[in-house]
Parts: structure tokens; C-alpha cells; sequence
């Protein structure tokens, strides 16, 4: 991920992507316990909006399965933007078939997180995919 560049003392922004309040806020404690500044989105086409908006975020959790545009379409949608090439990009979503973790992947997904999910999981992800604290 985009680390903050030298001198500059802005914190690591996150998006969470979710159409589900209650999970955006799971998430959200997770990763501002980290220090992520933490921004929300409830579909595809929002946290598009929401990236422009903020000029970038390191991290973005993605669920899959939204109104409007869905995670993947997102993830695709995001990747054909080269400055946004360094985001982590980690797929939130109860889809649990291997064709689904592939797809993501091939769309430009740094890692898949299975629901439910705990605290742990999430860290752990975010380690491989370093971006954690
Ligand atoms: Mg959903």
C-alpha cells in the first residue's frame, strides 16, 4: 500500500465498503483502533466517489455482494486507474466458492476475507497484505 510519504504526518486512510451499517462499523472500530482514518461507503459507485473525493486511500475493505455496483465491479472499476494502483484492496464477503476468491483476485484484489469474520482474521489479512499497524 501507499505508505504516507516523509514528513507529512497524515494517518493511513481506510474506505470501508458495505452495504450493511452494522458490518461498516465492525469494520470501521477494527481499523481505527489501528489508526486508520476511517471513511465509509454503501456501494461500488459511493466509495468510487468517496476515492475521488479523498484523492486516495491506502486501504479499502470491499464487500462483494451491493446495490448499485458491486464489490467486484468496484475492484475492476478501481484497478483501470493507475494512480490508485497501490491500494489495498482486501474483499470482505460471504461468498465462500473458490471461482469467487479467484475472480477477485484476477480483478486486482490483494486478499479475501471471509464472513464472518473476526478481529483476528481481518489483522491477519492486513498483515499479509502490508497494511497492517
Ligand atoms: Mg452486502
Amino acid at each position: 500500500m501507499n505508505l504516507p510519504e516523509q514528513g507529512t504526518t497524515r494517518r493511513p486512510r481506510a474506505l470501508v465498503i458495505d452495504d450493511s451499517r452494522a458490518v461498516r462499523s465492525i469494520i470501521r472500530q477494527i481499523l481505527a483502533d489501528l489508526s486508520f482514518e476511517v471513511h465509509e461507503a454503501e456501494d461500488g459507485q459511493q466509495a468510487l466517489a468517496k476515492i475521488d473525493e479523498l484523492g486516495g486511500v491506502d486501504l479499502a475493505t470491499v464487500d462483494w455482494n451491493m446495490p448499485v455496483m458491486n464489490g467486484l465491479q468496484f475492484v475492476e472499476a478501481l484497478r483501470t486507474k493507475p494512480e490508485h494502483a497501490g491500494t489495498c484492496l482486501v474483499m470482505v464477503t460471504t461468498e465462500t466458492d473458490m471461482d469467487y476468491v479467484r475472480r477477485a483476485l484476477e480483478a486486482g484484489a490483494d486478499e479475501f476475507v471471509m464472513k464472518p469474520f473476526t478481529r483476528d482474521v481481518i489483522l491477519d489479512k492486513l498483515n499479509i497484505a502490508g497494511s497492517g499497524a
